[in-house]
Parts: C-alpha cells; sequence; structure tokens
C-alpha cells in the first residue's frame, strides 16, 4: 500500500547515512567504525481543532438562509467563502459553470477552489458540498416539503471543518499542499417518483448524473498539480453521527480508507469511526473516483443504507449540530494533514 514512498524514504536515510559517514570520517580520521546514528522522523506536532471555532462556521453558513441554487443565500454564502479563505492566505478561485438540473432549469454555479502551497506537488484534496437541498423530500419529512431546508448538517458541517481546518493551516501549517473543493449543485438531484426500472441504464445513469453536478464538472476541469488522493465530508456535525467504511470509498480507495478509520481509532475517535464497511452513497466522491480517477473515501454519517432521520427536513438545523462530532472529524482531518502518512 505505501511501497512507492518506503522505498523513497529508505533511500533518504541511505543518503543521509551516506553524508554522515563521510562528515565522521572526516572529523575522526582515525576511527575507522563510525558508530551508525539512528535517523528517526521526528515527531509531528498536529494542533487542536477548535470545535467552536467549527461550529461558529457552520453557524455563519446558516444564517445566511438556505443556499439553493439561484438564491440570495446562495450567492452571499459564497462571497464569504471567497474572503474567509483569501484571508487565511490560500489561492482561491471560483470554479465557475452552468447547473442544469432535473427540472430542466439552469443556474449559475460555483466551486470554490482554495489552495494552500498550490506550488507543492504532494498534495491531497480535502472536501465538502456548500449547497443546501431545495426541498424536504425524505419520508420523515412532516411539514412544508416544499421548503428549502437550512442544512446546517447536509452542507454547512464539512464546510464548517474544513474553513477551521484552513484556520490552522494558516497559523502554523504543514508541508503537504492541500486543494480544498467547497463542491456546489450537489443537492439538487432527481428524487422524483417513480424511481427509474433498474433494467433501464440509461434513465438510472440520468438520475445518478442529476446529483453532485458540481464534483462532475470539477472532475473534468481539473487543474494544477494532481493531488494524490481526497477525503470528502458529508453531514459530519450531528448529534449521535457513526461514520462506516462506505461502500464506494471501499471499491476505489480501499488503503486511503482502510488508513483514515485506522488513524481515528488510534486517536480515540473509534465510537465515530466504526471498524466496519456499511452504506453506499452517489456522492460527490463517486465522480471524483470515477472521472478524475483520484482515489476519494467519503466521511460520511450513515447506518446501514440511511442518513440521519434529520437528513432532508426541516430538522437539519443548528440543534442537530453537536460540536464534538465536528472535533472528532476535524482533528482526525488535522492529525491527516500533518502527518502526511496516508496513500491509497
Ligand atoms: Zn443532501
Amino acid at each position: 500500500m505505501n511501497s512507492k514512498r518506503t522505498i523513497l524514504t529508505g533511500l533518504l536515510i541511505l543518503a543521509v547515512l551516506s553524508a554522515t559517514v563521510i562528515l565522521t570520517c572526516k572529523n575522526d580520521p582515525s576511527s575507522d567504525q563510525p558508530e551508525t546514528p539512528v535517523v528517526e522522523k521526528p515527531a509531528v506536532k498536529v494542533p487542536a481543532f477548535n470545535r467552536d471555532s467549527a461550529f461558529a462556521y457552520v453557524q455563519k453558513q446558516v444564517d445566511f438562509g438556505p443556499r439553493v441554487l439561484g438564491s440570495e443565500g446562495h450567492e452571499n454564502c459564497k462571497n464569504w467563502f471567497v474572503e474567509k479563505m483569501t484571508s487565511y492566505g490560500l489561492e482561491v478561485t471560483e470554479q465557475n459553470f452552468e447547473a442544469e438540473v432535473y427540472t430542466g432549469e439552469k443556474f449559475p454555479a460555483t466551486n470554490v477552489i482554495a489552495k494552500y502551497k498550490p506550488d507543492n506537488p504532494n498534495r491531497i484534496i480535502l472536501a465538502a458540498h456548500w449547497d443546501t437541498r431545495h426541498i424536504a423530500d425524505s419520508d420523515l419529512s412532516t411539514f412544508d416539503q416544499e421548503e428549502p431546508i437550512l442544512g446546517a448538517d447536509d452542507g454547512g458541517s464539512g464546510i464548517g471543518v474544513l474553513i477551521e481546518v484552513a484556520r490552522q493551516l494558516s497559523l502554523n501549517g504543514p508541508e503537504l499542499g492541500i486543494d480544498f473543493v467547497f463542491f456546489d449543485a450537489e443537492d439538487y438531484g432527481d428524487s422524483t417518483e417513480p424511481e427509474p426500472d433498474p433494467a433501464d441504464k440509461v434513465a438510472v445513469e440520468k438520475r445518478q448524473n442529476s446529483w453532485a453536478i458540481g464534483a462532475q464538472y470539477y472532475a473534468k476541469n481539473l487543474s494544477g498539480h494532481r493531488p494524490k488522493y481526497g477525503i470528502l465530508l458529508d453531514m459530519v456535525g450531528a448529534s449521535g453521527a457513526t461514520f462506516h467504511k462506505e461502500d464506494v470509498s471501499m471499491y476505489y480507495a480501499p488503503g486511503l480508507t482502510n488508513g483514515l478509520w485506522s488513524t481515528a481509532r488510534k486517536m480515540g475517535y473509534g465510537a465515530y469511526f466504526i471498524n466496519k464497511q456499511e452504506g453506499l452513497a452517489w456522492d460527490d466522491h463517486y465522480f471524483i473516483n470515477t472521472i478524475a480517477n483520484i482515489p476519494m473515501v467519503d466521511i460520511i454519517n450513515m447506518k446501514g443504507q440511511k442518513f440521519g432521520d434529520h437528513w432532508h427536513t426541516h430538522n437539519d438545523n443548528m440543534d442537530i449540530i453537536d460540536r464534538n462530532v465536528l472535533r472528532a472529524v476535524g482533528q482526525v482531518i488535522l492529525a491527516v494533514v500533518y502527518r502526511d502518512e496516508l496513500s491509497n
């Protein structure tokens, strides 16, 4: 799983060792058996993730109202992202595109891309979607089903965690390059009944592609150094959340997924990151894996094939957000970023 890096590290250690041997010989010509120095990687200091800060970033997004395509809240929130990520010293690009949704309507949409150390070829993607659902279409939704939801968790939480990660980088950042990608137009997909006949491949694919339009656009229009892998956060803030090793992640990025869960477990977050494969999400990561061929794992709150009860209902508001869940996810992400030990 890590063979290339191991070989490289081995070569580096060899180079350091031979240099040391030469120096030692020069300094002490009488010694023909210099002691072999122990070369150890210095321990990486991972900063503490601030759960209150992340919570405030979720609140800030919700204060804009629903961030539905075509809405004022959507536009204002996007502008805040650009300002915020720029203030942390990142190179921010608005990747504009037109999202044609399942109703036939067309909306201006924007993936916000913020690059940390853009010149470093050794880099990863950290992503979440920022748009929110235009309807409350869950089976559990009991009122105002045609009204847009606030999306504190579904949209807001992943972005809130990522903005806090970006803030930490601006204080004392690691060497690893990072492309923060805030996907737009993830959640305007087609859920109309009846579902297409599974035998009708064209209809099934059409429905599938009505979701995650921003991720599809991003995957087809990559620029700059190619990230070695990506981590997607989706619904990572609700009280009672658990994250299983999701099927698409395990299919396309098994090494990365297992490594991430193992890191979380060693950090004491095994109660959130359940060591079991369960649930399948056709999320943004599916298109990054299949179109861009970049392995991407999805950290998503699922139990079996179900999302949380608040999902796509008006209960997806700030009341559901739990600072400790945000911290569990954020702290694991910081460890991954500062240690840079994962690969697929
Ligand atoms: Zn959603």
